[in-house]
């Protein structure tokens, strides 16, 4: 029997508990492979684990999650329909940025997550998330645009939209953050 979609992401899940290609599993308390619905139409990317993620091994549990639930709510989706995951996922010391090292080696995970779940739509949460499905593009430039992409042979629609992060320092990106939910509610209403 094949595995099922649970099975093959706790296959990844297994695998990124036991990497160590990059220093930041020495420093990190937890993995967070990602959670969510294997079956999620929708998946979230963020940037990496911070500290209440990295206590609790889960993606987007800490302040900036809180704030993801409360835009989730405004368009009506709950967590349990989502998958929702990071670029890295370990936590960098500190919070600091990804290095592009890091990057590297641990986009192989999200790949594959992606592979085996098979979103329609991709959300990107901030700027690194972003930039790994359009490198050459700014956040501030691309944010709520709904784009049509053919990745890795698989169709996708990409919503860039500002880091939940953003939204909680400042009132503007929390305005934006805001609108670009409204569109994405407005998108999933009208398919
Ligand atoms: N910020 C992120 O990018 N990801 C998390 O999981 C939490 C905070």
């Amino acid at each position: 029997m094949p595995l099922t979609k649970d099975q093959q992401l706790q296959y990844i899940a297994h695998l990124v508990g036991e990497c160590k290609k990059c220093d930041l599993s020495k420093t990190a308390t937890n993995p967070v492979p990602g959670s969510g619905n294997p079956n999620a139409e929708i998946v979230f990317i963020g940037e990496a684990p911070g500290e209440q993620e990295d206590k609790q091994g889960l993606p987007f549990v800490g302040n900036s999650g809180k704030l993801l639930d409360k835009l989730l709510n405004t368009i009506r989706v709950s967590r349990s329909d989502v998958f929702i995951c990071n670029i890295l996922k370990h936590r960098p010391p500190g919070n600091r940025d990804p290095l592009p090292e890091e990057m590297k080696v641990c986009v192989p995970y999200l790949k594959a997550q992606l592979k085996i779940i098979q979103p329609k739509i991709v959300i990107t949460l901030g700027r690194f998330a972003m930039n790994y499905f359009f490198p050459q593009e700014s956040i501030s430039r691309v944010h709520g645009q709904i784009r049509n992409i053919t990745w890795q042979d698989l169709p996708l629609t990409i919503i860039p939209v500002y880091h939940p992060s953003a939204g909680l320092r400042n009132g503007a990106m929390l305005k934006s953050l805001q609108n670009d939910f409204l569109s994405i509610g407005k998108l999933l209403k009208d398919n």
